[in-house]
């Protein structure tokens, strides 16, 4: 019953979606504007109470969450529809329940490993040619994701799109009701798209790796006109009623005021949220100068995510608002390497996304014989303590939301407050304004363009940006 109203509410809702309020005037189009926001609240409280609860979670729970959940709804604009948010706030609660200290939260699936760019920070591209030729077939995919049981799966690569039975898999995905991230740099994603490889779903969202404005997006995946080539698929998705996300990763010599500049033109394109994330230092990764050191990632994601009033409090980001604060320095969070479990050609990886520490056979094989206790920044493992990578913390920041009162307020005042004024940061930003970055401070670091190293103000070329890409993406 529910869901059939609930079909009858989006139809108005979309008809009503239509109608421009300014051309019928001043009466007439507030009118029309509360007629619109009513009808969405119908909807959103309809689609929030027919949602099925977790299992084993007490009725009790569930009805204290829907009212949580609702109220958020209502005082804020959120970026993810909100039966994903249900979804991942009942399973994470019902792990509390059954206390499941260790839980996967997104399973990132990669079903094979080759791309069509060959950005320099990738670290996924350089295995030797036979395994790059190799895909995970539908069946393998579908036994990995029964297997973790995530209610999220995030399909990075290579390049997903690359994949001859990529809708197969999303399609066996959404019979599972999975939310679906697949992660593509959108170089094919409007030939696909044209020749109906998908239809729009809430479970399915088009993830497009943007590494920042045109020319820096460009450098970054050693390539000229894949930032309007992405454009053009993103216009294409957003058009055709798909859920549509940006992901992007930034690197040491990233330019604050460009990727402010960057986010407010995605939020125009029209997409649902963005994602944004510091990059790893790959071992395999022929640019290493570039990745940023802890201190140095405090200081970049304070420019860019502070000080968002003057119009930027409309950026919308598809990610906890908690893992932001712990990109700006604001909180301190462990990683979770289990949060975000990866599966591809060779198995489960052990013990995370990034690193590489052999491989096993099942889930159970990965969470029962991974020593945890070696990884993370706690644990003095070298290869951890610079790393602030989402598929690691971001789970962290998740968990801690449910985790109590203090959590839950916390993620509560994040979005309520979310202006982060710091005049420090604005300084900063307006010195980094005078700056060279990206491509054009590389060609100082080269010493190619002595004309624009003679402007450069002194200490540039120190840290300077080079052509460092992110894996499209799971980075
Ligand atoms: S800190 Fe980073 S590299 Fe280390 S286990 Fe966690 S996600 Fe992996
Ligand atoms: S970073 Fe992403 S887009 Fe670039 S080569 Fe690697 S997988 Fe492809």
């Amino acid at each position: 019953m529910f869901g059939k109203v609930l079909d009858q509410t989006e139809v108005v809702i979309g008809c009503l979606a239509t109608l421009d309020e300014r051309r019928f005037g001043l009466r007439v189009g507030a009118g029309l504007r509360a007629l619109k926001a009513m009808v969405k609240r119908v909807s959103v409280r309809l689609e929030l109470w027919s949602l099925p609860a977790e299992e084993e979670t007490p009725q009790i729970v569930m009805l204290l969450l829907r009212s949580i959940t609702y109220s958020c709804s209502e005082l804020f604009y959120m970026p993810v529809p909100i039966s994903q948010m249900w979804t991942v706030a009942s399973y994470v609660l019902g792990q509390k329940l059954r206390g499941r200290r260790k839980y996967p939260l997104v399973l990132m699936l990669e079903p094979l490993l080759r791309c069509n760019l060959a950005c320099a920070g990738c670290g996924k591209i350089q295995f030797p040619a036979h395994i790059l030729k190799r895909d995970l077939s539908v069946a393998e995919c579908m036994k990995a994701v029964d297997e973790c049981g995530a209610p999220m799966v995030s399909i990075p690569g290579g390049e997903p799109l690359l994949h001859p039975q990529i809708s197969q898999i999303v399609k066996e995905l959404v019979k599972r009701k999975k939310y679906i991230y697949l992660c593509t740099n959108a170089l094919l994603l409007k030939e696909k798209l044209e020749a109906g490889w998908f239809e729009p779903s809430k479970y399915l969202t088009f993830s497009v790796h943007m590494d920042g404005v045109e020319e820096h997006h460009d450098f970054a995946v050693c390539r000229e006109g894949t930032f309007q080539k992405a454009i053009e698929g993103i216009r294409m998705a957003v058009d055709r009623g798909f859920r549509v996300t940006t992901n992007t990763t930034l690197f040491d010599g990233a330019d604050p005021n460009a990727i402010r500049e960057f986010f407010d033109q995605m939020m125009d394109l029209g997409v649902e949220g963005m994602m944004v994330s510091p990059g790893y230092a790959y071992d395999k990764a022929p640019d290493q100068k570039s990745f940023l050191k802890r201190q140095k990632t405090h200081e970049l994601f304070q420019m860019v995510l502070s000080n968002r009033r003057d119009g930027r409090n409309r950026w919308r980001f598809n990610q906890s608002a908690l893992f932001l604060e712990f990109l700006m320095g604001k909180r301190s969070f462990e990683c979770t390497p289990w949060g975000n479990p990866t599966y591809n050609l060779f198995g489960w990886q052990k013990p995370c996304y990034l690193l590489n520490e052999g491989y096993v056979d099942t889930f159970a094989e990965l969470m029962e014989e991974t020593e945890w206790e070696r990884y993370g920044r706690a644990s003095g493992n070298a290869k951890c303590q610079n790393c602030m990578v989402h598929c690691g913390h971001e789970p962290t920041a998740v968990d801690y939301t449910f985790s109590g009162v203090p959590g839950l307020w916390a993620t509560v005042k994040a979005m309520v407050f979310s202006t982060y004024a710091n005049p420090q940061a604005k300084r900063a930003l307006k010195e980094e304004a005078k700056k060279l970055h990206g491509p054009r401070a590389h060609l100082v670091q080269l010493g190619l363009a002595t004309d624009v190293a003679s402007t450069a103000t002194e200490g540039v070329a120190e840290g300077a940006a080079v052509c460092s890409g992110s894996s499209s993406s799971g980075r």
